[in-house]
């Protein structure tokens, strides 16, 4: 009987530990195992290769992405960063035109150096992945809904689109915004899902971690040589982290996404306010698509105020309960700017974000303190 994902969050790759019974894994704080002999051991030998707070994360992680395999690292960039070490010089990457900053710094400014080619579309509008791909295009890279825009992309249709390839090109997922509990990558085509763990998965921005996802033994096997190989995988405690933070995700996700609904509307509605950008709002472009993938809405929600970057400025340093920070997907309600903070390094770039967007990553706080706190703020702009 397959097991529901509420259920799974909690036990999936967890067993009471033997020798105590301890209900919750342990924290395997050690580098070292002993082997009764030469090479005869109980699995494990050296922490980078193997431990079991990293295994039984992994193992929760696949299964909640519906995967034969998970992986886990020590940031989410780690974990793009080993995808992208699958590939050789003159592959080519279609990446969304909206995806994290950092992921196009990554691209742009190191693997551009080892010769692999980079083009960015929209990969919401199928055209533009139809015409993207090249014969040398290996992966296809992106996130629904985006960072920091919320934009969608219909997955089961670019899927289908690179299975008419004759060489199909790798569908690749960052699911950070969606989190397995919203949407499954992996059901509807994709053979890699990508996950930054610091955010929703985590859950209580105390912790910095990466996970890859994936149903092909060949895949996994390449990527457990690049994680143990390259080494950046995460210690026992992050992992204990994750794990705890992980039984929570379905719960957490139902109220950062009523919560971010309430917001969203207030927002649509304020006379301050120009846009306003969440995968569920009567206004967004692929509500539809959104309505279809996702359970529901999210915790992100993005919005243009009038006044352009100065009026954003003061609304995102005017908010009380809503921290100003980067990062999101922690139980507290954070505010920012993209263009100058998570983006700044894609200012110049086809990717430069608009001055005045400002992101909020919706918390678990009662709804009406924090629509109270943004009204305040945005009553600060002339
Ligand atoms: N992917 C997305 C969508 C992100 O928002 C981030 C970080 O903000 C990352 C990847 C990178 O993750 P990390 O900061 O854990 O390296």
């Amino acid at each position: 009987m397959s097991k529901h994902i509420e259920t799974l969050a909690i036990h999936a790759g967890q067993e009471p530990e033997e020798l105590t019974g301890a209900v919750m894994t342990p924290i395997f704080q050690s580098s070292t195992y002993a082997q009764e002999g030469v090479g005869i051991h109980k699995g494990y030998e050296y922490s980078r290769t193997g431990n079991p707070t990293r295994s039984a994360l992994e193992a929760n992680i696949a299964a909640l992405e519906s995967a034969q395999h998970g992986l886990a690292f020590a940031s989410g960039m780690a974990a793009t960063d080993a995808v992208l070490r699958m590939l050789s010089p003159g592959d080519h990457v279609l990446a969304g035109n909206d995806v994290y900053g950092g992921t196009f710094r990554l691209f742009d400014k190191e693997f551009k150096r080892y010769g692999l080619d980079f083009s960015y579309v929209d990969t919401s509008v199928l055209d533009q992945v139809r015409v993207g791909l090249r014969e040398t295009t290996k992966i296809v890279w992106l996130e629904t809904p985006t960072n920091p825009l919320l934009n969608i992309t219909d997955l089961a249709k670019v899927a289908e689109i690179l299975r008419a390839s004759p060489e199909p090109p790798l569908l690749v997922v960052d699911n950070t915004f969606a989190t397995p509990y919203l949407q499954s990558p992996l059901e509807l085509g994709a053979e890699i899902v990508v996950h930054s763990t610091t955010k929703y998965l985590g859950g209580h921005s105390d912790v910095v971690g990466g996970a890859v996802a994936t149903h092909s033994e060949e895949i996994f096997n390449r990527l457990a040589f690049l994680q143990n190989a390259a080494g950046a995988v995460p210690g026992p405690l992050d992992c204990f982290l994750v794990l705890r933070g992980l039984k929570t995700l379905p719960v957490r996700m139902d109220r950062h996404a009523s919560n971010a609904t309430v917001i969203a509307e207030f927002l649509a509605d304020h006379p301050k306010v120009e846009k306003i950008y969440y995968p569920f709002h009567a206004s967004h472009p692929q509500r539809e698509i959104a309505m279809t993938q996702m359970l529901n809405g999210g915790g992100m929600v993005s919005f243009v105020v009038n006044g352009g970057a100065q009026a954003a400025r003061m609304v995102a340093e005017g908010t009380k309960l809503f921290t100003l920070a980067e990062s999101l997907g922690g139980v507290e309600s954070l505010i920012e700017i993209p263009a100058v903070m998570t983006h700044a390094s894609v200012a110049g770039s086809p990717l430069e974000v608009d001055p005045g967007l400002i992101r909020l990553s919706v918390g678990l706080e009662h709804v009406d303190d924090l629509r109270e706190d943004l009204e305040s703020a945005l009553q600060m702009i002339e």
